[in-house]
């Protein structure tokens, strides 16, 4: 027993000085560790606050090397060559963290993520597909469907886009019908310019049925009726879209002029349009209406005070260049040469323009070519925005 004691009693400080020591060893190993990935991370941290990227790049992978585990620091890596434009550098941090085993599922699902944007950015749309197909089911399914939908449209591939627009619509991200019907409408237009005009016909018909008061499916629907010889039924598809859709109905007017005067309903049209303009006075609202009087009474010259009586509404340069143009003037010599002047300096003012991009065309535009927008483009000129 005693001998026992005594040997407990020796002991008893041996392992106390022991496990003191061995603390402090550890302690020690710890701080300096600590000292050392810290110090890189905040040198790169630094750097990256005073927007010195190569620097940043640097610090951190002087701290990926010191501590090779640390996932965060790949991360803010990776992004970093990304957002530097250095995609290939991108990828190969990406794809070394999902090929590591010891990270977490949400990690890794994150690393592919990552990885899919640095191919989108690298303009590798197969690879970022393929990066991106397997996120399904993951927390990064939504912003995955998003760059898939994206990455769909750029290719225009329509049906696939499609897919994805109708996942994203059931699981409740928003209204994806107009997004939808244009796809419906891109397929119909290559369709028709194909020679196939019963498909293209069948896909606009389902396009009007998914969005009912989006303008475009009523509008290609109406051209191609129209095309076809069928001006009563364009003129219905017209009179709808006035009905549902009254903002887009600039885009439609000189098509249902053109539809009405061949379905002998000019005087219809032209009641139509004046409603229209009336609610709302646009410039190719007027356009119509003076060019269908004309027409209807033979009488250019009795349509001219439709442009001064818009003058009285809006101050318009395009509205005073085209009364201008068919008046009679005392140097009637100069009037072409002032005339082009006018035509020049409205022209630009004619154009259409994208909301969200501010990219200007003579075209109206669905899909903007700019920014790929859908729908950004005003039915208005520039000058009446
Ligand atoms: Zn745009």
């Amino acid at each position: 027993m005693e001998f026992d004691l005594s040997w407990l009693l020796l002991g008893l400080p041996l392992a106390f000085m022991l496990g003191w020591v061995a603390s402090r060893i550890d302690l020690r190993q710890l701080r300096t560790e600590n000292r050392s990935a810290p110090k890189a991370y905040f040198k790169g941290l630094n750097f990256l606050l005073n927007e010195q990227q190569d620097q940043a790049i640097d610090a951190f992978i002087e701290a990926v090397q010191n501590d090779p585990d640390t996932s965060e620091l790949h991360f803010a890596l990776g992004n970093l060559f990304r957002r530097r434009g250095e995609y290939d550098r991108a990828v190969r941090v990406h794809e070394h963290l999902i090929a590591r085993g010891d990270l977490s599922q949400g990690d890794r699902e994150r690393a592919q993520y990552a990885l899919a944007l640095d191919f989108l950015k690298a303009g590798l749309l197969d690879r970022a597909e393929a990066a991106l197909l397997p996120l399904e089911g993951t927390p990064f399914e939504e912003q995955a469907r998003l760059a898939l939908l994206a990455l769909y449209e750029r290719s225009r591939d329509w049906p696939q886009a499609a897919t994805i627009a109708h996942k994203l619509h059931a699981a409740g991200h928003g209204d994806f019908s107009a997004r939808l019907a244009h796809y419906l409408c891109e397929q119909a237009q290559t369709r028709h310019a194909a020679g196939d005009t019963a498909a293209a016909l069948a896909l606009l018909e389902q396009a009007v049925a998914t969005a009912p008061d989006a303008p475009r499916p009523r509008l290609e629907l109406a051209r191609l009726q129209q095309a076809q010889g069928r001006s009563a039924a364009a003129l219905t598809s017209l009179q709808t879209l006035a009905e549902r859709a009254p903002a887009a109905l600039p885009l439609a007017a000189s098509l249902l002029a053109e539809a009405a005067q061949a379905a002998g309903q000019a005087p219809q049209a032209l009641a139509l349009l004046h409603t229209h303009y009336v609610a709302a006075p646009a410039l190719d609202l007027l356009q119509t209406i003076v060019t269908l009087e004309a027409a209807q009474s033979g009488n250019p010259q009795a349509t001219q005070q439709w442009w001064i009586k818009h003058l009285d509404k809006e101050l318009s340069l395009v509205a005073a260049a085209q009364w201008l143009a068919k008046e009679k003037f005392e140097h009637e010599e100069f009037h072409p040469q002032v005339q082009r002047a006018l035509d020049h300096a409205t022209k630009p003012l004619l154009r259409y323009r994208c909301a969200a991009c501010g990219f200007e065309a003579r075209q109206h535009f669905w899909h903007c070519p700019g920014c790929q927008s859908w729908d950004s483009y005003p039915p208005r000129r520039v000058e009446e925005l």
